[in-house]
């Protein structure tokens, strides 16, 4: 074991607990520059409060991408193997003895987190997302009940806390539904957040997973979209997806006429790009928010914050109060994802695209295709 691997991994809670468990197929990463191939993970048999799922989707996410390639080292260090996937879709099969909302049959779905402190302020608020010791996630998280890390949506079946399972209605196109879990609650959070409705100018910056949610929910919320892209193949995409106006974002005369006017801006970039271009953007006290996490730190000119009081600010995912918010909402306005749904075998192909920008716009697999 390497540092690296001792900080996320821990021990069982107790050898009993350790040893009840089944085994499932999965996909696993076994370095930072190995293809994804098949593995097998051992679940937990479901305790009084657990949920056994059956993974139908799981959404492909570009974290996963960022975590499988351990480019989140210094934040979030990579344990191998990896076992990504945290928009999971699936149905119930077994639950425990005290588990309240579910019975075998019933969909369910589960997102980034598996478990958090639920003491703190922030877990006692539904914000577990921000709780003070950080949430367990749903992959690369410390596992307290087998030891070593959780592994992912990425598989054919998960056990988790009932806590942080959320229903999904059976109305919604369950592949749709599946990137809901993270692209969805992460765009649906700060947009709520910062109360973006009618009468703002809105722009979304990037038309990928995020992107293409972040501009469904900011047009159903009434507010004017702009698109940011620096695909000109995406602008009708964009358009149909509810954007008012598309911009290319390498078109400096383009970028210029929305000088001051926009109320909040929601960047969803991947990859190194200039901040400073969207700070001059936004009107007096307005706001950039970050929910891209690319690599390396990118440089802010401070002189493009003062003059106007703007702030940049930052968002993470969404609590699971909020997260049954957003899933309830969609299903009451038959919201989902836009995607292409591929074979586990076909992750890696996926993964080149992604990096790409060639989406439209989330993969989602077919775990059918791993039993
Ligand atoms: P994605 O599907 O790959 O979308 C990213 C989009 O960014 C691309 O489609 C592209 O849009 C744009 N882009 C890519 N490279 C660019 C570059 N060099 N310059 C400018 N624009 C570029 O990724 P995703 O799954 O939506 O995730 C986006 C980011 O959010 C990732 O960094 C991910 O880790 C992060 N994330 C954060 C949270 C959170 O809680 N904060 C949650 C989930 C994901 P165009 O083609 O339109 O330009
Ligand atoms: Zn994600
Ligand atoms: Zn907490």
């Amino acid at each position: 074991m390497n540092e690296t691997t001792q900080e996320n991994a821990v021990q069982p809670e107790s050898a009993a607990q350790a040893g009840k468990t089944y085994l499932a197929r999965a996909y696993a990463a076994q370095s930072p520059t190995s293809k994804l191939a098949p593995f097998t993970v051992p679940r937990r048999e479901p305790r009084a409060s657990d949920v056994q799922i059956d993974i139908l989707y799981c959404g492909v996410c570009h974290s996963d991408l960022h975590q499988v390639r351990n480019e989140w080292q210094n934040a979030m260090p990579t344990v191998y193997p990896c076992v990504p996937g945290h928009e999971i879709v699936g149905r119930v099969v077994k639950t425990g003895s005290a588990v309240k909302k579910f019975k075998a049959g019933d969909l369910a779905a589960v997102g980034c987190m598996v478990d958090s402190c639920r003491t703190c302020a922030s877990c006692r608020a539904g914000e577990e997302q921000y709780c003070d010791s950080f949430p367990t996630l749903t992959y690369n998280g410390a596992d307290k009940h087998v030891g070593g890390v959780t592994y992912g949506g990425y598989s054919e079946s998960v056990v988790v806390d009932e806590a942080f399972v959320l229903r999904v209605s059976d109305k919604l196109d369950l592949a749709g539904a599946a990137p809901l879990l993270c692209a969805g609650i992460t765009t649906y959070s700060p947009l709520r957040h910062w109360k973006v409705g009618k009468g703002q100018k809105v722009g979304i910056v990037g038309l990928g997973g995020l992107g293409h949610m972040g501009v469904k929910f900011a047009s159903a919320f009434g507010a004017e979209v702009v698109l940011f892209t620096t695909s000109p193949n995406k602008i009708e995409d964009a358009r149909r997806l509810g954007a008012h106006e598309v911009v290319v974002s390498k078109n400096a005369a383009e970028m210029k006429k929305h000088e001051l006017s926009f109320h909040f801006i929601l960047d969803t970039v991947s990859a190194q790009h200039d901040l400073n271009a969207y700070l001059g953007l936004l009107k007096r006290d307005g706001t950039l928010t970050m929910v891209g996490a690319p690599e390396k730190p990118l440089p802010i000119d401070i002189f493009g914050l003062l003059p106007k009081r703007r702030q940049i600010a930052g968002s993470s995912i969404g609590g699971t109060r909020e997260t049954q918010e957003m899933l309830d909402f969609c299903a009451e306005r038959n919201i989902t994802s836009d995607v292409e749904v591929i074979r586990a075998e076909q992750i890696n192909e996926a993964y080149e695209r992604l990096l790409k920008s060639d989406v439209k716009y989330r993969f989602v697999i077919d775990m059918a295709s791993l039993r």
